[in-house]
């Protein structure tokens, strides 16, 4: 089939909730990924966020040939290895001491609310039950995820939505402190926001956080799922700020590609939870966990983690010198370790269209910032390669721009 006939299929017979590119992705290797014709794309997207190995990589090819030779799926009636091993990698590289596996981001955010609101009304009562979340947050697209997340247009055609959710000013604690109170359940904040823009928490935002909910006996839950494991060059995007939360959430990276999710929670929080509050068919299947353990693994050893910080700062000194160069086109250039966002005055998707005549895959995370966040193990000579062809996309974009 050609090209075109994948995309008319598409066209005709998916729910139409995307709109994607006029090619069609059949390979990766590496850092790049190949379409039905044979072009090569330096991908700095990694399925957004979620191929921190790159494609094809050769212990994630044989960990998954050999489990799925022994076992796939049971559910979680009964006990398997790598779903308990697994467990207990996360629990004792973290804050937390227990962990719930489900499938996705949403899913573990609502996890996260449904173990507040548990451990708010086993301790307090039912009242206690509001949670507050951020401008520019972005925690999933289930109801009650989509309660907590901030762009309106996500939200409105949906509600009623969870009641209870409340909306600060991110990195206003000001405006947290006006909000968080005795009814206050759980404060939601992605220390590093992606969805929304690339906007990096202030330590003083986080510390302050803390402070207010230990004062109102309240969580503070971190959702990490883009931020986390390794992506800022930390384990934990929190290990920067020096502030642990109540209970993180974990997805996109954590199942190597395969779809996983995870709430990490203190003693405390686990105390509330009895058997049958919560659960899930699929969650932590022998499958995903054998290959989440490679990817935590491979990606919490500390040679990892320094080769993502220097791999950032790297990136980000190029990202600099490109805004020097095109200060009208770009605004700011924000990020830590290999996440990073460039505001633009154009719209960001015509310097991402642009990128794919030049052979590179960038995302957007709003109408004008351009996100970047490539697979983990990219390097030094990739970097290059993609700010040369970025600086090429955002030529022909000033070009297009002026002859308007
Ligand atoms: C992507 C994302 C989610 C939602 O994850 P899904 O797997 O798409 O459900 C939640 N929180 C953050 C911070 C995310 O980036």
């Amino acid at each position: 089939m050609k090209a075109q006939d994948i995309i008319d299929l598409e066209g005709r017979y998916v729910l139409q909730t995307y709109s994607r590119p006029d090619f069609v992705l059949e390979r990766g290797e590496g850092v790049y990924l190949y379409d039905t014709d044979g072009r090569a794309y330096l991908d700095f997207v990694s399925g957004i966020a979620v191929n921190a190995l790159g494609y094809g990589d050769p212990e994630i090819l044989q960990t998954i040939r050999e489990q799925s030779g022994k076992l796939i799926h049971v559910s979680n009636l009964y006990h398997t290895i790598p779903h308990a091993q697994l467990a207990e990698m996360l629990v004792s590289h973290s804050f937390a001491d227990r962990v719930f596996f489900c499938n996705s981001g949403t899913e573990a955010v609502e996890g996260a609310l449904k173990f507040a609101r548990k451990y708010s009304s086993t301790h307090f009562g039912s009242d206690k039950y509001e949670i507050i979340a951020f401008s520019g947050s972005f925690h999933g697209r289930t109801l009650g995820a989509l309660a907590t997340t901030s762009r309106e247009k996500y939200r409105k055609p949906f509600e009623p939505l969870l009641p209870g959710a409340k909306f600060g000013v991110f990195n206003d604690l000001s405006s947290a402190q006006e909000l968080v109170g005795e009814r206050t359940c759980a404060v939601i904040v992605e220390p590093v926001q992606g969805e929304g823009g690339i906007y990096l928490a202030s330590k003083e935002f986080l510390q302050g956080l803390r402070e207010l909910c230990d004062a109102h006996h309240a969580l503070l839950i971190f959702d990490e799922v883009q931020c986390g494991l390794g992506r800022t060059g930390y384990l934990w995007a929190h290990e920067y700020y020096g502030v642990t939360p109540d209970i993180m959430t974990l997805a996109k990276p954590l199942g190597g590609g395969l779809p996983m999710g995870a709430t990490l929670v203190t003693q405390s929080v686990a105390d509330s939870i009895a058997k049958g509050d919560h659960g899930s068919t699929f969650a932590a299947n022998c499958l995903v966990a054998a290959v989440a353990q490679v990817v935590f693994r491979r990606v919490s050893d500390p040679a990892f983690l320094e080769h993502v910080r220097q791999q950032g700062e790297y990136l980000g000194s190029c990202l600099r010198a490109i805004q020097g160069r095109y200060p009208e086109l770009i605004q700011e250039v924000r990020g830590r370790g290999l996440i990073w966002g460039l505001q633009t005055s154009v719209k960001a998707l015509d310097i991402v269209s642009e990128g794919y005549k030049q052979g590179i895959l960038t995302a957007i995370a709003g109408d004008n910032i351009l996100r970047l966040v490539p697979p983990l193990i990219i390097e030094r000579k990739h970097v290059d390669e993609l700010t040369g062809k970025l600086e090429a996309a955002l030529q022909a974009v000033a070009a297009e721009d002026k002859g308007k």
